[in-house]
């Protein structure tokens, strides 16, 4: 088996946010004792049971491991349960692919270029819903910014604006951005003007609900643009600025509210398939908001739909079902069974 260190997945052809990578370390000292000394196998019937080892998605991409499993951002990890260092430790890379028209065809052509053999790939499909797939993109952005350095607002509003609209390139929109900001004028969309992103009053406030449901479970309420905000303020502010009534949602308890929320912002992005909702208008909106600044956004909006405004359409039918597509690389984990086992063989 070839050793290169040339292992990383070429995934450039999936919309940014449509993939979730988790790594995972297993410690197969741990694996090969429980195996030999607990079950009483011997080493070779050991190898070969550990060899064909499937971990299940829950293993590989729980938040707490378990052992064997364990998670370690050090170079030189060692076990924390037996304390094993590194070449007794075996990496698992998981990816995770919703399913849905703008990842399909990405998705197929990268499963069918993976090595077949010995199943150094697994790749198990498993049901989730839009409002689950959404609350493990949230985890997974709060890992990955740094609350402690304000620009991670920004950076939220762009994972977002990622999210929702896969076709536009908005590294290029963000490229040396100074602000994002409400905007008086535009009633849909977005503008970028010289420094500054201006988000039509919507988007702003989907922007801000983002920023609130990432930062809230760190301080007394959450951190946006607008400053600290409790529940409350965000609900308050959201009911006058327009977007509550613009999304159709009537309720008054808070809590209710909330969860109406969460159904939304869910449900409105392009996996989703939705037709007819006021927020699918966005992008369409963009072909006149964004021709003026860049170049690329006039064609993204080629695939736009045109959405009624709808705002009595029922909200109970917003969860739907989504496809998670999950690929499993074993390269390292086969190969690394393979020399422990010689060393126990010796
Ligand atoms: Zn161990």
């Amino acid at each position: 088996m070839p050793t290169t260190k040339k292992r990383e997945l070429d995934l450039s052809d999936f919309p940014p946010g449509t993939v979730t990578e988790y790594t995972t370390l297993v410690c197969l000292a741990c694996i090969f004792d429980i195996f030999t000394k607990q079950l009483g196998l011997a080493p070779r019937t050991a190898f070969s049971d550990v060899k064909r080892h499937a971990p299940t998605i829950e293993e590989l991409t729980s938040r707490q491991a378990m052992r064997p499993y364990f998670d370690s951002d050090e170079k030189n990890p060692h076990c924390p349960y037996c304390g094993s260092a590194k070449r007794w430790l075996a990496r698992f890379d998981t990816y995770c692919i919703e399913g849905s028209k703008t990842t399909d065809d990405a998705r197929r052509a990268l499963i069918k270029k993976l090595p077949k053999a010995d199943d150094q790939f697994l790749v198990i499909e498993k049901k989730s819903d839009s409002r689950a797939v959404f609350f493990e993109w949230l985890d997974t952005i709060g890992r990955n910014l740094d609350l402690s350095d304000e620009s991670w607002l920004r950076d939220a509003t762009r994972m977002y604006l990622e999210r929702r609209e896969r076709k536009t390139n908005w590294d290029e929109i963000f490229e040396e951005l100074r602000a994002v900001r409400r905007s008086s004028r535009l009633t849909e969309g977005w503008e970028r003007d010289s420094g500054r992103l201006f988000l039509a009053p919507q988007l702003y406030s989907e922007a801000i609900l983002i920023q609130y449901l990432v930062s809230r479970s760190h301080a007394h309420g959450g951190l946006t643009l607008e400053g600290r905000l409790t529940l409350m303020d965000l609900i308050r502010r959201l009911r006058y600025g327009g977007y509550l009534d613009q999304i159709g949602i009537t309720e008054r308890e808070p809590g209710e509210v909330f969860e109406k929320l969460i159904d939304h912002l869910a449900a409105t992005h392009e996996w989703g398939h939705r037709t007819g909702s006021e927020s699918d208008r966005v992008p369409a909106k963009k072909k006149t908001a964004g021709k003026k600044t860049t170049k690329k956004s006039a064609k993204k909006s080629s695939k736009a739909r045109k959405g009624k405004s709808t705002p009595s359409e029922p909200e109970a039918a917003l969860t739907e079902s989504v496809k998670l597509h999950y690929v499993v690389d074993r390269r390292d984990f086969l190969e690394k069974v393979k020399s422990v086992y010689a060393s126990y063989a010796a």
